[in-house]
């Protein structure tokens, strides 16, 4: 479903992203994982439109999407979960979730798009009218990934979901990734509970100062010593 091909990015003369090259199959969980600072939130970013390739391809269901500004690409079918949840704190919920649903692929069906998201959070039902930013973390999180599917997106990419979570809120966020990804949703997935993502995958990806170093299934790199080392604790 997307190729990203040999990718660079550039922060003024620093060079974030070298050469990265990936596949994310349809219906799949992709796992990227690295220290800080890696390159995680600039690959992302990258893929998403936010900031622009310094060279290389980014190709989604084929066609050529490296440049697009963002909200082509998100109107192409590909949401982000960013990194610090990013709702309007100032708006209601059901605001934040209608705010979804602007962009053309999605405006149609925002009612069933509305439903099927208060039924997956049935929490944000019982707060529509609150303003979002007075909603715990974990419910602010749950309506930052309430107001991506408003979007219709076919893949999902999540940036850090359970930064800042309780210890139950980031079980509750796994669980509803997982239900996700259970449904059929292609997601990419950059978690500092790397153990509970690799879990998940079934590609991952190692990042190291804007390099792929080490790509497998989630399987085998669960196993593998210099993850265990570098990221597991082990
Ligand atoms: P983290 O988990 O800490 O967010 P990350 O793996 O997501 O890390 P990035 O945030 O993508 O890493 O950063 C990659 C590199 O690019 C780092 O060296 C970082 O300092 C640098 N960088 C990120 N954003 C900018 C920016 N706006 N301007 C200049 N350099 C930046």
């Amino acid at each position: 479903m997307l190729t990203v091909t040999d990718l660079d990015l550039f922060y003024g003369d620093a060079q974030a992203l070298d050469h990265v090259s990936l596949t994310v199959e349809a219906g799949t969980t992709t796992a990227i994982v690295g220290a800080n600072g890696a390159g995680k939130t600039s690959l992302i970013r990258t893929i998403s439109g936010i900031l622009k390739p310094g060279g290389g391809r980014i190709a989604f269901k084929g066609r050529e999407i490296g440049g697009l500004p963002s909200h082509r690409v998100c109107d192409l079918g590909i949401g982000q979960v960013a990194e610090g949840r990013q709702i309007f704190p100032t708006l209601s919920v059901r605001e934040n979730l209608e705010m979804g649903a602007v962009i053309p692929r999605a405006r149609a069906a925002a009612k069933q798009s509305y439903d099927r998201v208060l039924a997956l959070f049935p929490r944000l039902e019982e707060r529509l009218t609150q303003a979002a930013g007075t909603l715990s973390g974990g419910e602010q999180q749950m309506l930052a990934i309430g107001r991506c599917l408003m979007g219709r997106p076919e893949l999902i990419m999540f940036d850090e979901p359970s930064l800042g979570l309780s210890p139950a809120m980031v079980q509750e966020l796994f669980r509803t990734i997982r239900n996700l990804a259970a449904e059929g949703m292609t997601i990419i997935l950059v978690e500092q509970n790397v153990a509970a993502s690799l879990k998940l995958a079934q590609r991952a990806y190692v990042l190291e100062n804007g390099r792929i170093v080490l790509s497998g299934t989630g399987e085998a790199l669960l196993a593998d010593p210099a993850v265990k080392q570098a990221y597991l604790g082990l």
